[in-house]
């Protein structure tokens, strides 16, 4: 079983073809991110004419780097949603074309699930398992039973962790993405200022950021007033340290009250070393098994979707060709 993964949803235009729900043969990632840097953020307009641009040739690529023919494709697993409308639009399109020059099923995918599976790649999900999900867009803590089957135990109440990251960021007058920039800093720096930490009531599987980011902003705003030195790489570490402490103990607190021992991280943000060693750390004491996608699954990515579609299209699940871009597409029906 072969399956071409195609992902729009954002700036990165990736296609990637995965053979049986794990096996990788290829995952080609073209990243807008020295287009939209200028801008400090993601331009959706540009975003979706870059798309245009690069998604046939990267479907070809991703296909001659496998060796695998569009005829011999099982199927074609598209990102659906959640993303940018427009650019996602471009990838759905494009799955479309193919699934029906080919005569080959379509799966619609939520970026999400695609997110959790990049950890399937690297060594099959064990069930039941939670999911630590951590992007630029989503903060959530997601109980699987099975394949493809999905509960929300949390989630953040204002920004998510990758937002909080890219916000500090730009006030510290990092480049877009903020994220690898303050792991950086922060590298050169020791956790030095306690910023608070958003427990919120006791037993909560919820999270939230913008506390963070405005203490963070008026730590700065404060000490620019005064005069006093600022040791960036401190901030910065000092902001990493609490988003990670939040994030390690719930996830640890998730596993504990549904007496889950399989955990895996996801996500840009799973990105962060600091965060993966702390979350290893923690879940060895505790006899958690976690699992943590290589760097280049933890961001977007197609590969990620093909794993995912799999199990949608095992399950015989097909989408038609009125599939529609949902930006708003819910991880749980
Ligand atoms: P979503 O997946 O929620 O739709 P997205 O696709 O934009 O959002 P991802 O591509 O999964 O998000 O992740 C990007 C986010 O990850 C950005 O916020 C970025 O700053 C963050 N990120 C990437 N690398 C790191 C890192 N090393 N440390 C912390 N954050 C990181
Ligand atoms: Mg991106
Ligand atoms: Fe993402």
């Amino acid at each position: 079983c072969r399956i071409l993964g195609i992902e729009t949803s954002c700036d990165e235009t990736a296609a990637a073809v995965v053979e049986d729900g794990h096996r990788l043969l290829s995952n080609v990632i073209s990243s807008q991110v020295e287009i939209h840097r200028r801008f400090g953020g993601v331009v959706p307009e540009v975003a979706s004419r870059r798309h245009v641009e690069r998604i046939t040739w990267i479907i070809q690529e991703a296909l001659e780097r496998a060796q695998v023919r569009q005829q011999d494709l099982s199927a074609v697993a598209v990102t659906q949603g959640p993303g940018l409308v427009g650019a996602l639009l471009i990838g759905v399109a494009a799955a479309k074309a193919l699934s029906f020059a080919q005569g080959i099923p379509l799966v619609g995918v939520h970026h999400i699930a695609g997110h959790i599976y990049a950890s399937h790649l690297v060594k099959p999900l064990s069930f039941p398992v939670i999911a630590l999900v951590v992007s630029g867009g989503h903060t959530e803590l997601i109980y699987m039973s099975d394949h493809y089957r999905f509960e929300r135990l949390g989630r953040t109440r204002d920004d998510a962790a990758g937002e909080a990251f890219d916000k500090v960021a730009r006030v510290l007058d990092l480049p877009y993405p903020g994220g690898p920039q303050i792991e950086a800093l922060a590298r050169e720096g020791k956790p030095v200022i306690d910023f608070p930490r958003a427990w919120l009531e006791p037993d909560s599987l919820d999270f939230s950021f913008s506390g963070l980011k405005s203490a963070v902003i008026n730590w700065l705003h404060n000490a620019r007033q005064r005069s006093l030195d600022i040791n960036r790489a401190d901030l910065a570490a000092s902001f990493q340290a609490a988003v990670q402490e939040v994030l390690v103990e719930k996830a640890i607190r998730a596993a504990k009250q549904k007496k889950v021992s399989h955990l895996v991280l996801a996500g840009g943000v799973s990105a962060n070393k600091p965060l993966r060693e702390a979350l290893a750390k923690r879940c060895e004491r505790e006899g958690i098994d976690l699992r943590v996608p290589p760097l280049e699954l933890c961001t977007d990515n197609a590969a990620m979707i093909a794993a995912a579609g799999t199990y949608r299209f095992w399950e015989g699940e097909r989408d038609g060709l009125n599939l529609n871009a949902r930006p708003d597409l819910p991880l749980i029906l």
